[in-house]
């Protein structure tokens, strides 16, 4: 395999086909999106298209544009829910630029004024919470 391809055995292909769990927030018919386990935020979580791409470079603009709604509908509901004061929005390309995970998801972290962001995939957050933040999430999207 090349080292650009896509490899279905990535974590977040094995929480799409249901094989692992994860906190989910929303789904539609094009993507899902879930709570980071290592949140560098209270509220950080992941939007991800279901269509398998390794990252932005290889994916379908239109695929990145059902994303993108998406992404922009969690971000609302993000802010709404931790009562953030702005949200960041990021998203890495292959393991240089930061990229951990290949399959294509970006991060959506309600950001407070003052308050820096925890380090990057730097520690696991405790499930329970995990579960409370999700539920804050899925409340302030149906609101
Ligand atoms: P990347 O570095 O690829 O942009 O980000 C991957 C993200 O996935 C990291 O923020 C990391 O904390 C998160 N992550 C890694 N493994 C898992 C997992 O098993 N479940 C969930 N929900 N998130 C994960």
């Amino acid at each position: 395999m090349s080292e650009t391809a896509y490899d279905p055995q990535n974590i977040f292909g094995k929480i799409l086909r249901g094989e692992v769990p994860c906190h989910k927030v929303y789904e539609d018919a094009h993507v899902i999106a879930f709570m980071d386990v290592m949140p560098q935020a209270d509220g950080h979580t992941l939007v991800v298209p279901k269509v398998p791409s390794r990252n932005l470079l290889d994916a379908d603009p239109v695929v990145l544009g059902h994303l993108t709604a998406a992404v922009q509908k969690v971000a609302r509901a993000a802010k709404a829910a931790f009562s953030a004061d702005g949200v960041a929005v990021y998203q890495y390309n292959e393991a240089a630029a930061g990229q951990t995970v290949f399959h294509l998801h970006v991060h959506v972290l309600p950001r407070h004024d003052g308050v820096a962001p925890r380090r990057h995939a730097g520690g696991m957050a405790d499930q329970k919470m995990l579960a409370e933040h999700a539920e804050r999430i899925r409340a302030a999207l149906q609101g």
